[in-house]
This record gives C-alpha cells, sequence and structure tokens, in this order.
C-alpha cells in the first residue's frame, strides 16, 4: 500500500490525469488508505468520487460502493473507464445483468483485475453475494448517496439501513466511507449512527456557491407569475436555464408560453417517454434548447456547467431539493441566478399531497415544509440560512448575492423579545418546538396547551402585544444567531445553546427584522388590481375616441375595427407611448399597432408629457400572449396547418360552434387567422366579396344584427362568423 504524499500525487497524475487535489480530497484519501473510517459530506460538484476512486485503484483488492441508482451506477462505471486502459478496472453489479455477464464480473474480480464494483444495497443483500465477498480481498466500502440511510434525507431507501448489517457479514473490520451531498446535522447524526461508523474522520466541505444569486419572489396569482418567469426568461434570451414545476401540466404550459414568445423551450417530466428524455437532455446540452421547464425529474446526472438561471415555479419541498436544484445553476462558477415563487398556498397544498401517507412520514414532511416556508418567509441572508440548515456558520454581515442582502428590512432593538422567546422555552424544559412557543407567546389557548396547564405558567401570553408572525421571525432569528438549536434526537425541539445561557444572565443588544409577510402583500396586490380598473383616464379616453373616430372614417371602416372599446380603456389605464408599447395592449396585435397606431401613441405621448403623468413603470409586456389558454395555441398552430375546422374541433374535444366562438375570440384579441383554405370551400367567391363590403359598411358589428340580413343569401350563423372573421383579420389585425 502506497501511503507517503507523493505517491498520492503520482497516483492521481498516473490514474487520473490531474496535477492537484481539489479541496478536502487528500485529505480524506490518506484518512481511507490508513484504514479509518471516514464521513465526506461535499456538495456537488467538488470532486466526490475521486475520494474513493483513486483509493480503490491504490489499495489492494476490490472496493464495493453501494449506490442507490442504477443509471448513476453505469454512469460512474463509464466514467472509470474512460480514465483506464482496461475496462475491467470497474464494474457493476445489478438486477440488469444476466448470469453469464454475472458470472464474467466475479471472474474478473477473482482476478484481481477490478478494484472498484457498484452495486445496489438489494443486490449486495443477496446471500449468494455476500458469500463470493467473504471469499475475495475486499478492500473498502464505500456508501455513495449516505443521506438515504436517513428518513431525513429527502430521498430515503430503506434498505439502506440494513447496509451496516450486511457488512459485518463479510468482515466486520473492513473501512467504510460514507459520502454525501446534502446532509443537515441531523442527517449526518443519523448516518454515523446507522453505519456504525468507528471514531470516523469527518470531512465537511463547505456548501456555500459563492456565484449563486438566491432571491424569493412572492407568488401572487399564477398568470402573474407565469408572465414574470416569461420576462426573466425574455430579458436573458440565449442563456441556458431550468423552470422547476411541481407538475406536468404547469410544465406543458410554461413551456409552450416561452415557445410562442420565441424562447427555443420545452418541457421534461416522468410521463415522457425514455427515448423522448434522453432526446431532450441532449438537445438541452447541445444548446438546441435554452430552456427546460421540468418536474424535478430532471437533472439528475446531467451536468451542464453553464446553466445560468434556476426558477421555481413551484416551491420544492424541502431545502435539500431546493438547494440541489438551485444548485445546477452555474457549476462553471459563473453567473447562476436562482428564483423561487413562493405563496404559502402552496405549501398547504403540498402537506395535503401527504395526506395519505403514514404518520410519521406526514409529520416529517410537514416538518421539512414548514423549514422551507421558513428559508422563503426570512429576511436575513438567504445564504446564512441555507448554510446554517446545513450546519455551517456563514459569519459575513451581507453576502451581496441575495435579495435580503441587496434590500435589507429594517432592524430594530430585539433585546426584550429575544429575553421573552427563551424564558419561555426554559419555562416549559426546553421541550417544544417553535409552532408551540409562538402559542405560549402569543397566549393562545390550543387544546395541547391546556392539556399540559401551560395557560397557568406566568409567562403564558407574555408577548401577546406582538402576532404569531412577529414571534416566528424572532425564534428563527434566535436559531440563525446560535441561541438556541433544534435538539437532533427529538427533531425539532428548541434548546438553548451556551451562548443562550449566556444571554439569558447578560442580554444585550441584538438586531432583528421581520419576516416577510406574502400574504399581505397578496392581499394588497388583489386590491390594487381591482382598483386598476377604475383608475382609467377618463379625458384621454375620450381623446383617444375621437382619434378613433376619425381614422375609421379616412379608412372608412367602422370604429370597432381600429380598436376595440377594451382596449382604448387599457391605452387609458397603461400610458402606451410607442408602437412597441402599444402592440402589448390587449387586442392590439403588431400589425394592427403599425397599422393605425401611430396617432394614438403620439398622441398618449403628448398627452403625458403635457399632464406631467407617472406611467406605470412595469410595463406589462407579456399580457397577450400569456392571456392565450394553450388551447388557442393549439387552435392558433392547426390553422396555420390548414387542418379542416371540424378537424380541429374533434381533435380539440369541442362542439364546432365552441370552436368557432374560440376562434372569434382569438381574432377580436388581435391575432390574424388565415380561414381562406376553409372558405373557399364552403362559400362561393362572389358572395364571399359581397360579405365583406357588407361588413365594411357595417357601423355596429353586431352578428345578429348581420345574421338577419345574410340569411337571406343562404349563409348560416356560423358561415356568418367565420366570414366575420376572416373580415376582421384582413382588415382590422
Ligand atoms: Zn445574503
Amino acid at each position: 500500500m502506497l501511503t507517503s504524499e507523493l505517491s498520492i500525487k503520482e497516483a492521481l497524475q498516473e490514474y487520473f490525469g490531474f496535477n492537484a487535489f481539489k479541496g478536502n480530497q487528500e485529505k480524506i484519501i490518506q484518512s481511507l488508505l490508513q484504514g479509518n473510517d471516514t464521513f465526506v459530506i461535499m456538495p456537488t460538484g467538488g470532486g466526490k468520487s475521486l475520494c474513493y476512486q483513486l483509493p480503490a485503484i491504490m489499495m489492494e483488492g476490490c472496493a464495493i460502493i453501494i449506490s442507490p441508482l442504477i443509471a448513476l451506477m453505469k454512469n460512474q462505471v463509464d466514467l472509470v473507464r474512460s480514465y483506464s486502459n482496461n475496462d475491467d478496472i470497474a464494474h457493476f453489479l445489478n438486477s440488469t445483468l444476466s448470469r453469464s455477464t454475472i458470472k464474467q464480473v466475479k471472474a474478473d474480480i477473482t482476478s484481481g483485475k477490478t478494484k472498484m464494483l457498484y452495486v445496489a444495497p438489494e443486490t449486495l443483500k443477496k446471500e449468494e453475494n455476500l458469500e463470493f465477498f467473504r471469499g475475495i480481498k475486499v478492500s473498502f466500502i464505500g456508501v455513495d448517496e449516505a443521506h438515504c440511510i436517513s428518513e431525513w434525507g429527502h430521498d430515503f431507501r430503506p434498505e439502506y439501513r440494513q447496509i451496516k448489517n450486511m457488512i459485518a457479514q463479510i468482515d466486520k473490520k473492513i473501512p467504510i466511507i460514507a459520502l454525501t451531498a446534502t446532509a443537515t446535522p441531523k442527517v449526518q447524526s443519523d448516518i454515523k449512527k446507522n453505519l456504525e461508523l468507528e471514531k470516523p474522520n469527518v470531512f465537511m466541505s463547505s456548501f456555500n456557491r459563492a456565484n449563486l444569486y438566491y432571491e424569493i419572489r412572492p407568488k401572487l396569482t399564477r398568470e402573474q407569475t407565469i408572465n414574470q418567469i416569461i420576462k426573466y426568461v425574455q430579458e436573458n434570451q440565449g442563456k441556458s436555464g431550468i423552470v422547476y414545476c411541481l407538475n406536468r401540466k404547469s410544465t406543458e404550459e410554461i413551456a409552450e408560453l416561452l415557445s410562442v414568445n420565441g424562447i427555443k423551450a420545452v418541457p421534461y417530466h416522468a410521463g415522457m417517454e425514455s427515448a423522448t428524455r434522453s432526446k431532450v437532455q441532449d438537445q438541452f446540452l447541445m444548446e438546441d434548447m435554452h430552456v427546460i421547464v421540468a418536474t424535478i425529474a430532471f437533472g439528475m446526472g446531467i451536468d451542464k456547467p453553464d446553466v445560468r438561471f434556476v426558477i421555481h415555479f413551484d416551491i420544492p419541498k424541502s431545502i435539500e431539493n431546493y438547494y440541489q436544484e438551485t444548485g445546477r445553476a452555474g457549476r462553471d462558477g459563473l453567473e447562476g441566478k436562482c428564483i423561487a415563487f413562493y405563496s404559502y398556498k402552496d405549501i398547504e397544498k403540498l402537506e395535503k399531497f401527504m395526506r395519505d401517507k403514514p404518520l410519521a412520514e406526514r409529520e416529517m414532511g410537514s416538518q421539512l415544509l414548514a423549514e422551507t416556508a421558513a428559508y422563503a418567509e426570512t429576511s436575513v441572508c438567504r445564504r446564512r440560512f441555507l448554510l446554517h440548515y446545513f450546519g455551517e456558520q456563514y459569519d459575513k454581515e451581507n453576502c451581496g448575492s441575495c435579495d435580503n442582502c441587496l434590500n435589507p428590512k429594517e432592524k430594530t432593538e430585539g433585546k426584550d423579545y429575544v429575553m421573552m422567546a427563551l424564558k419561555t422555552a426554559v419555562a416549559v424544559n426546553e421541550n417544544y418546538g417553535i409552532p408551540y412557543l409562538v402559542d405560549l407567546l402569543t397566549g393562545k389557548r390550543t387544546t395541547e396547551i391546556g392539556n399540559y396547564k401551560h395557560d397557568k405558567l406566568d409567562l403564558f401570553g407574555v408577548g401577546k402585544e406582538k402576532d404569531a408572525h412577529f414571534w416566528n421571525s424572532v425564534l428563527r432569528q434566535c436559531l440563525l444567531s446560535s441561541l438556541v438549536y433544534k435538539d437532533i434526537e427529538q427533531y425539532g425541539l428548541i434548546k438553548l445553546t451556551d451562548a443562550g445561557r449566556a444571554f439569558l444572565k447578560k442580554p444585550k443588544s441584538i438586531k432583528i427584522s421581520l419576516n416577510h409577510d406574502y400574504i399581505s402583500q397578496a392581499a394588497d396586490v388583489q386590491t390594487q388590481v381591482s382598483v386598476g380598473k377604475s383608475v382609467l383616464d377618463p379625458v384621454l379616453f375620450d381623446m383617444l375616441k375621437k382619434i378613433r373616430e376619425s381614422v375609421a372614417k379616412e379608412q372608412t371602416l367602422p370604429p370597432y375595427v381600429i380598436f376595440s372599446e377594451a382596449s382604448l380603456e387599457e391605452m387609458s389605464t397603461t400610458y402606451p407611448c410607442n408602437l412597441d408599447e402599444l402592440s402589448k395592449v390587449s387586442g392590439v396585435s403588431k400589425g394592427k399597432a403599425n397599422k393605425y397606431g401611430l396617432r394614438f401613441a403620439s398622441a398618449i405621448k403628448k398627452y403625458v408629457e403635457e399632464n406631467d403623468i407617472d406611467r406605470p413603470n412595469d410595463f406589462n409586456t407579456l399580457k397577450q400572449v400569456a392571456n392565450k389558454s394553450v388551447h388557442k395555441i393549439h387552435i392558433i398552430q392547426n390553422i396555420d396547418k390548414k387542418l379542416p375546422l371540424d378537424e380541429i374541433a374533434r381533435m380539440r374535444g369541442m362542439k364546432f360552434v365552441e370552436l368557432i366562438d374560440e376562434i372569434e375570440t382569438i381574432v377580436s384579441s388581435g391575432t390574424k387567422l388565415n380561414l381562406d383554405y376553409y372558405l373557399n370551400e364552403i362559400i362561393e367567391e362572389d358572395l364571399q366579396e359581397e360579405v365583406m363590403d357588407y361588413f365594411r359598411e357595417m357601423e355596429s358589428g353586431d352578428l345578429n344584427e348581420a345574421y338577419n340580413e345574410l340569411k337571406e343569401e343562404g349563409l348560416s350563423f356560423e358561415e356568418v362568423q367565420l366570414m366575420h372573421v376572416k373580415f376582421m383579420s384582413e382588415v382590422a389585425n
């Protein structure tokens, strides 16, 4: 066995072609080579695999690497083989192999050619395999993705619990190296205990991803959120990004809306065939597609270094998931923006999904969700919060790269409040979690509090002049300042640290800031929206109507064909000052803006300047497109393909009349549709001309009136409607 420093470096150069180790790699390898149990917590991208691959090659015998996923196993083996000139160096053993391959694998191991064997825990468990391993020299056991051992990890695998037992059946003295990319202090403790690691050397790398920017935005309405996403992606054209959603429907809808906005986007979810899925992955890697709108199924084993943004349309189920998914941004160390949309309603929805799970699982799930909500609502540095969650202290006052640090909330003196919170925790023997303490502080008489007679405590209701939101903020900040911690054995119970006890004896100044209150923010916006309608500028509206009249006269067209009343109302609310802005008004297409818009836009511009009007600065650039449902987009696409209308109706599961109504809405909102391929089949061209003339002279645009006139020509109501669509498309849009 080679253990001198020089020879490890030589081996690194010889087997992997690297000149230097990254981070803790060398120390970890030393520890394992010396036969110690070793525990490695290293975020993805830190070079975790090398920590066991190099010693496996250097040590006598074959290392057994336990890995939870067959797909990852194959990847790892391919990777190891790519560094070596002999394929026997690494093998995997799992249920997908044929009998004869298994035989070959075992022969290679026995002959000493194979240095690493990847196995799934289910395979290791088989008696015939245990028997085989007893007969060979096993250099060490590697437990990859070790967090799968803990129910508190985000992908718990019950079989992982039996690993120690299996190792014992092979040989009690084999050293173990456990590796994971995510582990909270609780999960770390579970791993050590469960694998019975003997005085392990623990190597924890920092989880700080300095190049990532973290931001949480309130999720007010679905539509508004999707608009914000489209806008963000448009402003970042050409950059690669991932948008995460919880369900399939959202992935499809958002991908479609991004596509019609000129972005190369495609959905990705578990319901797709595996061939399609790998095609999507390739397209993303090759940059044929810029944005993947995915459920969490996407990303495993994908290592694209230049993902520039990760957007969460739905908040993830746990901070572990959030950290892992955001971690896919900026792997190359350059820009990586992580924006998540959060609404407490989403947390409640996720809680409902767990309804049918066993009680223990449900309780754990809601604790993880509570942590996620606390992260989203916190007003302290997000980086600090995240790192604290993984057991790491981040001391910088301002990280400079999260929304809370860039827009800090005002802080107030919290000494007295912190005292109240700490005293309350002590008064109930440090045996309760945050929600219970908040109830005590605010004096809420719950059944549980009644049962324990805690309403008889002197401190009961001591903080009742403040609300639950306030006390949640205080307790969270006590955690972050390490005045209290969460107990590992009985997870979630709040205990005082030494610093907390010192604070009780000698309180000192501590600044606190209130959490974000997204719920009332959402309520505010809703009222704003309803107020929005009444802020229509009546003077401007009258002006625009007059302009419309004169344009209509010049063009010898009815006024409604120029712009609808609703479009004028919107213009009188949002003040579009150029053609580009005008074309964002609903009912105004680009073509229509160019055709008739100039006089409107200049008049508005002049009006705004003369009256010194403060325009809404966030011009809603996407309204028009986002208002089109996926349904409408399909109809437009199919008409472009010249499919017969009855066929389109059948495909969309609509009645024919419903389809025509839908087509009418599409056209009246400013989109051009060419129905000639269909109309020419059913209406003589002369008659079509006649009907077009009729519409040109018609004042009101009332279709019933038109039908009464035109039915004498033998036209049905639907045909009149379709002709009106043609008219609007050709003349108005
Ligand atoms: Zn920060």
